[in-house]
């Protein structure tokens, strides 16, 4: 997949982009990202890339024509992309939709700043407009890491073994079940004898009953969304009877 970037900021994303998952999967040539910096595609003498906004209030907005003239020229030629605007007021970030995007060859992901962005570059080329969340913050940079990081562990052979992937919560809808690791006690907390067992069958199914209850106390809303098989039904009765 490649992936550009367009942001005031192109230094924040350095230390991240260079560890770890993202770093590997840039290196196995997995993963093409390119930051561009938009004070690049400003035609005025200072750089300036924002201005007032029409009608008054406080802040300033990114202006129309870097972003419009940056999108252009970064992304021609691309058959088919996906350009990606952060805004608090977009489509819910998920997993749904981090699979999705990690199907596609080509996405090109604009950081706002200030108050936001003229809506005329909504309107002109974006295809995806994305809020990692109900809250504020002060520039798309985070956002765009974080769908960056999502979407680049589900390309296929980012992640030393998919099947991690595959049983990470809301892969499935659930949320994950609970992982141990050596020491089997520490400070009295014991590991669940059953995971000690080397019974693959008891293990599977401890799991998937810890993956019902931890969904079924946090986000009973997600239960909704999932197929119940006969076994599920099962564990949930006995999850619903626990209170
Ligand atoms: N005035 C805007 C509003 O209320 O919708 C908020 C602007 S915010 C201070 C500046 C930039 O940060 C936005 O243009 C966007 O790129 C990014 N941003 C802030 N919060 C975000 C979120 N929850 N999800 C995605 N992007 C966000």
């Amino acid at each position: 997949m490649q992936c550009d970037i367009l942001t005031l900021f192109p230094e924040v994303f350095e230390p991240y982009i260079n560890s770890g998952i993202l770093r590997r999967a840039r290196a196995k040539g997995l993963l093409e990202l390119k930051l561009y910096n938009l004070r690049q595609y400003s035609e005025n003498k200072h750089l300036q890339v924002d201005d007032v906004p029409y009608g008054g209030g406080p802040g300033m907005v990114l202006k129309p024509e870097p972003i419009l003239r940056a999108v252009e020229t970064i992304a021609q030629g691309q058959k088919s992309k996906r350009v990606i605007l952060t805004t608090p007021q977009g489509q819910p970030f998920n997993q749904q939709l981090a699979r999705e995007l990690a199907g596609e060859a080509y996405l090109l992901i604009i950081c706002g700043r200030y108050e936001g962005v003229d809506e005329r570059v909504a309107q002109q080329l974006v295809t995806d407009e994305i809020s990692i969340g109900d809250y504020v913050l002060t520039g798309g940079e985070l956002p765009a890491l974080t769908i960056l990081d999502a979407v680049t562990r589900l390309i296929p052979g980012v992640l030393g073994n998919d099947a991690s992937a595959a049983a990470d919560s809301f892969s499935e809808v659930l949320l994950d079940y609970p992982h141990y690791t050596r020491p089997a006690e520490y400070k009295g907390l014991q590991v669940p004898e059953v995971l000690l067992s080397g019974n693959h069958e008891q293990i599977r199914r401890w799991r998937r009953y810890q993956a019902l209850k931890r969904t079924y106390h946090r986000r009973p809303e997600l239960l909704n969304e999932l197929g119940l098989s006969d076994e599920d039904k099962e564990l949930l009765s006995k999850i619903k009877g626990e209170g």
